[in-house]
């Protein structure tokens, strides 16, 4: 039997975060907003008005095509592609077609094993988004508040080869977003949208068979599940000597089925022209130099430069580079300890990351900077509180913002290092505990633990237990 390998290309839909639309001055996000409630007579399409460029538009955009190695075109213009549907008043959509923004790029993934794969980048341009439909106790219900909301489209080369490579370039993805601070990339608030393009071919084959297109896919899961689902129809259509036609598919979540929308359109359909009524536009050097001045060090990156310069984990550097706060976090705690990096890490990825996680916060929201977390880790080095201590107070600096050597101070937590009352304490245990005391003369000198345990549960975790035990030997051996 053929064994057959997929061939998956992807089709991606970022929404930007900007304030205001791409044309008009009605706020972007309209995220829970009753419906057309975030319109005007540009953004619905009236006749006579003019669209006027959001200049944060290009700023993200051009960071976006930087993040994706594209080649950023000086000038680049917008075009209208023409169709008809409901919730597109104007009939046409403003988007670019021959010459957009940027051109070419690619975006790597790290594969489990350590090898990278570059996904190629067909497209990038920058669109207007449409209005959304919807069917209400019977009747179409059309809400033209997402109209003229900013839209990257990207679109890669037919390289993914599985539906995980799909979902790992979608995660990628949206942390590169996130992380360039250009969308929020919430997938079930319709930030970042994926259509699939699916095709299968006997393995080792170069040429591309007909594809199908899969839409409306709103989770990660769901675009593994769906694309699943379609390379297991395509092999069976094949098998049975069926051919594959171009359908759109649309992917229905609740009952993780495919159905088919229609037959596809090509783009002629769309009758591509120059948008008589905006400049084209010029990315001078100066504009573009100001958008980059404050470019990112990126998440992979950063990833490989924690393992060389902190000697980090791949593990530990591929969770604290998951989000750059996260970070940036890290790298200013580490500076401020001066220890052991690993050591930092440590007490993020087990105290740290489930305080951010346990709130759905990130790590700015922390009141326990990254110089208190540097500091409590000093203070256990320093043998003044015990790493128990040390742990209660990652909650206690947090809620209260207080400095951890003031809580230390402010509520007796430091470690009694002074003889004196640790020397009561071991006495008391010995006169208390006879029976012990008999078997550790008669050799079973196993027993010291015990004794250092009990002269700590005495004074409550506060003894330095090193003090305790030398005090201990001392008074045992007499
Ligand atoms: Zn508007």
């Amino acid at each position: 039997m053929t064994d057959y390998e997929p061939v998956i290309g992807l089709e991606t839909h970022i929404q930007l975060n900007t304030e205001s639309k791409i044309f008009c001055a009605c706020k972007a996000d309209s995220w829970e907003d009753p419906a057309n409630t975030n319109i005007c007579p540009v953004c619905c399409g009236f006749p006579g008005v003019l669209p006027v460029l959001n200049k944060a538009v290009v700023d993200k955009a051009v960071i976006l095509a930087r993040a994706m190695h594209s080649d950023i075109r000086d000038i680049s213009y917008f075009d209208r592609k023409n169709y008809f549907y409901p919730d597109l008043p104007k009939g046409y959509q403003i988007s670019q077609f021959d010459r957009s923004l940027a051109s070419g790029g690619w975006l790597d993934l790290p594969m489990p094993g350590g090898d990278l794969r570059r996904i190629s980048i067909h497209k990038l341009h920058i669109e207007e988004d449409a209005g959304k439909t919807k069917n209400e106790g019977g009747r179409r219900m059309i809400d033209f508040n997402r109209c003229g909301v900013p839209l990257i489209e990207m679109v890669t080369g037919p390289d993914l080869r599985s539906a995980d490579e799909a979902a790992q370039y979608l995660i990628r993805l949206r942390q590169l977003l996130r992380w360039l601070g250009i969308s929020e990339a919430d997938m079930e608030k319709g930030h970042l949208r994926c259509d699939a393009n699916v095709s299968i071919r006997p393995a080792g084959a170069d040429h591309l068979n007909t594809k199908t297109e899969i839409k409306n896919v709103n989770s990660i899961d769901a675009v593994r599940e769906a694309i699943l689902t379609e390379i297991d129809r395509q092999k069976a259509e094949v098998t049975a000597g069926h051919r594959i036609e171009s359908w759109t598919l649309e992917w229905d979540e609740n009952r993780k089925k495919l159905k088919k929308m229609r037959s596809k359109e090509t783009e002629a359909d769309y009758r591509y022209f120059r948008e008589p009524d905006l400049l084209p536009i010029r990315l001078d050097e100066t504009w573009k130099a100001a958008i980059l001045a404050n470019y990112p060090e990126l998440p992979l990156e950063r990833r490989s430069r924690f393992m060389q310069e902190y000697s980090l984990p791949a593990y530990d550097a591929e969770i604290l580079t998951s989000e750059r706060s996260l970070s940036d976090y890290f790298e200013t705690a580490v500076k401020a300890y001066t220890g052991d990096p690993k050591k930092v890490s440590n007490w993020m990825m087990n105290d740290v990351l489930r305080m951010i996680n346990d709130r759905g916060i990130t790590a700015v929201d922390l009141k326990l900077t990254p110089v208190y977390l540097a500091e409590l880790i000093s203070l256990v080095d320093a043998g003044r509180i015990n790493t128990s201590t040390a742990k209660s107070l990652l909650e206690k600096v947090d809620s209260s913002g207080k400095h951890p050597a003031a809580l230390v101070e402010e509520e007796g937590l430091g470690l009694v290092s002074d003889d004196t009352p640790i020397r009561t304490a071991c006495e008391e245990v010995i006169a208390e505990n006879p029976v012990e005391v008999a078997s550790f003369k008669s050799g079973k000198t196993t027993l010291m633990g015990w004794f250092v345990g009990q002269v700590m549960r005495k004074m409550r975790g506060k003894a330095d237990p090193q003090v305790a035990g030398k005090i201990l030997a001392e008074l045992l051996n007499s």
